[in-house]
This record gives structure tokens, C-alpha cells and sequence, in this order.
């Protein structure tokens, strides 16, 4: 009967069947206490430099106040293609990095929007390793396609083990529907990055079932391994493979809120990218692309300061949370956060919320991960140190309390 409906009910099923992210339960609970430390939401606390903002105020005094490239200024697609040849070497058996390799996106989140869009849609599935950022289920989900989980493992010590993830467990999981393959190295939620072995395994593994790899590196400057970057799938792939990487200004340049990443993609994708930018958003912002240019011109000490910092960070949150005796964690080889669980502790909701009433800290549920996450919370250590540490004490009054 028409007259019972609600308007929702007018919306379609899929945008209803969209997950809301646990993460933001927690945060809408606890965002207004006093005192409270976040370590909630996956950013830094450091402001965009002042000379990536002039650029852009420089570009809109100049008038660049116009319709632009669906992938972006010529300027921003050569900085981005010299970027990743001086940090990502040359690669495809010594191939180039073209600037029509690149594409400018509304983030990072627009980049694996057009990725997730390009390679599935309704009734396709992709597999999904967890403990996962909930944003790869989300945009699967937007497309119509269906996230599978894989639960990684986690092996070795309680306090200082290590996810994997294992190319049976992905076999397992094929059916005649499945598209691609997410892999985010370094992770968020877990810091797992992926070793050179571990990306050649994943890459046959796509290559034997004719699958894509989303391959979503962002943190990949944010590496504490041995080496300046952390291991990608350019070392191991030809450029004959079906990879597509979600990339952004965010975190290596302290940009969150400008939303300006890159997608780069196989040359060939050019058109229908286009496409799916010009339907979508129709292009980034001229001056945000002017900032995101003068950032990778200029923005070297601030990524060596952030990584430099969110190193020390991370030994010495550890190194608090092991001094309980109860820490359950892998220490992160990449990105800025700790993942962590507590003997004794089994429902991540309700350790999030009481951190927030009884120890005025702001932790992310695992369980907004996926169900592997379960037990675990995410801190984000992206912050000033004095604040990590007092974390760190915090937490274990807590736990001994
Ligand atoms: N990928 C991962 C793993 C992330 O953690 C984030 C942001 O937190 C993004 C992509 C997207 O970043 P943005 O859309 O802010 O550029």
C-alpha cells in the first residue's frame, strides 16, 4: 500500500543497504568531552603549509577560476609522473612513468570510487583482506558489487606479531564473480605492509585468475621498514597488468580537507576515466591542482618530518601499551596506526565507548574493520607526541584500574 511508505522507502535499496561506519558512532559519541585526546579519525594534526595554500590563492588571483581537464592540468599530470619516478624508480622492466599515466580525482576516495567503477559493478564480487578500511566495502557496495572478506591472520607474538595475508584463504574465496582484489599496503587499520615476496604472490595470484588488483598505497612514504618507501606492486609488475592505484595529497602533505588525490591507471584507461570523472565530479579544482603541485615541488621536508615523527610515536605507544602485559598487536611497519587488542577484552564497541567515559581517549572499534577486527581497537599517532604519550599512560591506568 503507497500510502504506508515512507519517502526512504523511495530510495533505492542499495544506497539504504549502505553501511554507516563505526567509527563515526564512536566519534559522534565522545566529539564534545573535555579533555578527551582523538586518536580516532586517520589524519594528522599538522595545518597545510603555508606554500602550498599560496599557490592556491595565487591561481584563484590570477582567474584560474574556470572549467578544466577531466584528468587534470598538464602541470599536475608531468609534477605526479616526476614524483613517482624519483621515489618509485623506473618501473615495468625499466619502462617511464607518463604523465598520461595519471589521473587528478577528488581525493583518494574519488580515486578507488573510479577504480572500484571501472572493474565491478552489480553482482560482481571483490575480495577485500581484512581487517580493511570500511571506505573499500562502502564504494563496492555504492558500484553495486559486493566486498568478500578475507580475514588475514595474525601470527606469531601476542605484543608484537603479524598479519598475512594468505593466498589460499583468497582462493578460497573465488567464485565465478569475483573481479579484483584490494590491497592496501601499508594498511590502514593494521600497518601490515606487504613484503616485495608477499606482492609477487598476490600479483600471480591475480594474474592466474584474471583478476584486477586495486592497489591502494597512500601511506606508502610512511614506512619504517628498511628502505625510503615501502615495497610496491611497481617493483614486481609489468606494464601489461591489470593494476589500478588509488593515490592522494592527503596524508604525505598534510591535506585532507583540499580533496585531491590521483588515480594511475594503465594509459589505455584514459577514455573511460575521463568519462567517469566528467559524470561524476567534473574535474578538481584549478587551484587545488595548482597547491598540489607546488606541494610535491616543495614538499619533502614536511613528509620527512611527519614520517620521522609518527616513528618515534609509534615505539613509544607500543612501548606503553606492552608494559601493561596484556597487549595483543603487530607494531606497524607503515602508516600511523596501532592496532591493538587487550587480554580480557572481547567487544570493541564498548572498549571504544568506555575509553572515552573512563579514560578520555578517542580509539576507533576494530570491528568497524571487519569481523577479524573484533577485540581490537585503531589508534591514530599521527599527532603531537606529547599527546601519544599520554595516551599510552592513560590506556594503561586504565587497563590496571
Ligand atoms: N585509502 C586509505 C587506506 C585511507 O586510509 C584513506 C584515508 O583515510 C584514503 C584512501 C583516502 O584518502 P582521501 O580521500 O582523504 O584522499
Amino acid at each position: 500500500d503507497p500510502t504506508t511508505l515512507s519517502i526512504l522507502d523511495h530510495v533505492r535499496p542499495e544506497v539504504r543497504a549502505l553501511p554507516t561506519s563505526g567509527i563515526v558512532e564512536v566519534f559522534d559519541y565522545g566529539r564534545n568531552r573535555q579533555g578527551l585526546i582523538p586518536l580516532w579519525v586517520g589524519e594528522g594534526d599538522l595545518s597545510t603549509p603555508g606554500f602550498i595554500c599560496d599557490a592556491a590563492a595565487a591561481a584563484l588571483a590570477a582567474g584560474e577560476t574556470f572549467y578544466t581537464y577531466q584528468a587534470g592540468i598538464p602541470d599536475l599530470r608531468s609534477a605526479i609522473a616526476g614524483y613517482m619516478e624519483a621515489h618509485y624508480g623506473r618501473p615495468f622492466d625499466g619502462g617511464h612513468f607518463g604523465p598520461e599515466r595519471f589521473f587528478a580525482t577528488v581525493g583518494g576516495m574519488h580515486a578507488l570510487q573510479i577504480a572500484v567503477r571501472l572493474v565491478a559493478g552489480t553482482g560482481d564480487e571483490v575480495l577485500v583482506p581484512t581487517p580493511a578500511w570500511p571506505n573499500f566495502g562502502g564504494a563496492l557496495v555504492a558500484a553495486g558489487a559486493a566486498p568478500v572478506e578475507c580475514p588475514m591472520r595474525f601470527e606469531g607474538e601476542a605484543d608484537h606479531g603479524r598479519w598475512r595475508i594468505a593466498v589460499e584463504d583468497l582462493e578460497a574465496a573465488l567464485t565465478p564473480r569475483t573481479r579484483a582484489l584490494i590491497v592496501n599496503s601499508p594498511s590502514n587499520p593494521t600497518g601490515w605492509t606487504a613484503t616485495h615476496g608477499e606482492l609477487e604472490g598476490l600479483l600471480a595470484f591475480a594474474r592466474a585468475n584474471g583478476l584486477w588488483i586495486v592497489a591502494d598505497e597512500i601511506y606508502g612514504r610512511f614506512f619504517h621498514g628498511p628502505g625510503p618507501r615501502a615495497p610496491s606492486f611497481h617493483d614486481v609488475m609489468r606494464a601489461d597488468d591489470r593494476v589500478l592505484f588509488a593515490q592522494t595529497f592527503s596524508k604525505n602533505w598534510a591535506m585532507t580537507g583540499w580533496r585531491i588525490g590521483w588515480l594511475e591507471a594503465p594509459p589505455e584507461l584514459g577514455p573511460a576515466i575521463e568519462n567517469l570523472v566528467q559524470y561524476s565530479t567534473s574535474g578538481v579544482p584549478v587551484a587545488t591542482q595548482r597547491a598540489a603541485v607546488a606541494a610535491i615541488a616543495g614538499g619533502e621536508d614536511l613528509i620527512r618530518t611527519q614520517v620521522e615523527r609518527a616513528r618515534a610515536n609509534r615505539d613509544l605507544l607500543a612501548a606503553a601499551l606492552r608494559g601493561t602485559g596484556r597487549l595483543r598487536c603487530a607494531l606497524p611497519d607503515g602508516a600511523f596506526y596501532l592496532f591493538c587488542g587487550f587480554d580480557g577484552v572481547t567487544d570493541s564497541r564498548a572498549l571504544a565507548l568506555r575509553l572515552v567515559d573512563e579514560a578520555g581517549v578517542g580509539v576507533a572499534p576494530g570491528s568497524a574493520f571487519g569481523a577479524i577486527g573484533e577485540g581490537f581497537v585503531r589508534l591514530c599517532y599521527a599527532r603531537r607526541t606529547e599527546d601519544v604519550v599520554e595516551v599510552g599512560r592513560r590506556i594503561a591506568a586504565w587497563l590496571a584500574r
